[in-house]
C-alpha cells in the first residue's frame, strides 16, 4: 500500500511520535525535517551551520533551502514505498512546490493528517521534553533539565532542546500561527485535510488516525 501523507500540526502536538508508529506499522518512510536539520547541526556540516541560527531561535529556515533539501530527500530510493512528511511543508510556497514535485513524478498526496491540541497543552508538553544530544532521541522529562539522565538508546547525554525554552516555544507557536496555519485552508480546498483531536494518549491518538484513514 504505497501512500504519501503529510503530518501537520503545531510543534509539540505529537506528530513525530505518531509518524514513527505509522512508519513502523506500514513501512512508509518517516521524514522529519526538524530531525534532518538537527542531524546536520550535530554534524556541524555546511547545511547545519547555515540553519542553526534559525532553528535555535524558532524561526523558519528559508523556503528555497528547505525545498531543495526535501525534494532531494524524496528522490531517494527508500521513499518509493510511500512517505510521511513531518514538519514539511510549513509555508504555502513549500506546499505548492511539493505539489509540483509530486505531480511531475506522477504521484498524488493521499492525505494531510492534522493533529490539533490547545496551545496551553503544547507549552506544557514542550517544556517537559528532553532530547539526547548524541542521537536526537526525544523523551518526556520535567521542567528542569535532568542532571544525571542518560539516553536509553545510546547512553548519550540528555538535555533540553534550545528551542524548547518557554520564550522560544511561544515564538514557534506564533510562527506556526502566522505561517503554517494557512496550510489548513490550502489542503481543505483540495479535500485532503484530516483533523485529528490530539488530546488523548499516544495509542488513543494513533487509533483515531488509523480510523480516519480507514486502514488497519
Ligand atoms: P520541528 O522539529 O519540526 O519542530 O522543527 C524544528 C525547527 O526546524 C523549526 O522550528 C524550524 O526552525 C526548522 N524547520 C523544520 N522544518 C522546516 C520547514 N519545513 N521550513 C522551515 N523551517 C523548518
Amino acid at each position: 500500500m504505497i501512500k504519501r501523507f503529510i503530518m501537520l500540526g503545531a510543534p509539540g502536538v505529537g506528530k513525530g511520535t505518531q509518524a514513527n508508529k505509522l512508519a513502523d506499522d506500514f513501512e512508509w518512510k518517516h521524514i522529519s525535517t526538524g530531525d534532518m536539520l538537527r542531524e546536520a547541526m550535530r554534524k556541524d556540516n555546511p547545511v547545519g551551520r547555515q540553519v542553526k541560527g534559525y532553528v535555535d531561535r524558532g524561526d523558519l529556515v528559508p523556503d528555497d533551502l528547505m525545498i531543495q533539501l526535501v525534494m532531494n530527500r524524496l528522490e531517494e530510493d527508500d521513499c518509493r514505498h510511500g512517505f510521511l512528511l513531518d514538519g514539511f511543508p510549513r509555508t504555502v510556497l513549500q506546499a505548492k512546490k511539493l505539489d509540483t514535485f509530486l505531480h511531475d513524478s506522477g504521484h498524488d498526496l493521499d492525505g494531510v493528517i492534522s493533529i490539533e491540541i490547545p496551545n496551553e497543552e503544547i507549552v506544557k508538553r514542550l517544556s517537559q521534553r528532553l532530547v539526547c544530544k548524541d542521537c536526537g532521541h526525544m523523551m518526556k522529562g520535567n521542567d528542569s533539565p535532568a542532571k544525571e539522565m542518560v539516553c536509553p538508546l545510546c547512553k548519550g547525554i540528555v538535555t533540553k532542546r534550545i528551542d524548547d525554552e518557554p520564550d522560544t516555544i511561544r515564538h514557534r507557536l506564533k510562527v506556526y500561527e502566522e505561517r503554517t496555519q494557512s496550510l489548513i485552508e490550502y489542503y481543505q480546498s483540495k479535500n485532503l485535510y484530516i483533523r485529528i483531536d490530539g488530546m488523548d494518549s499516544i495509542d488513543g491518538v494513533y487509533r483515531r488516525i488509523i480510523h480516519a484513514l480507514g486502514i488497519s
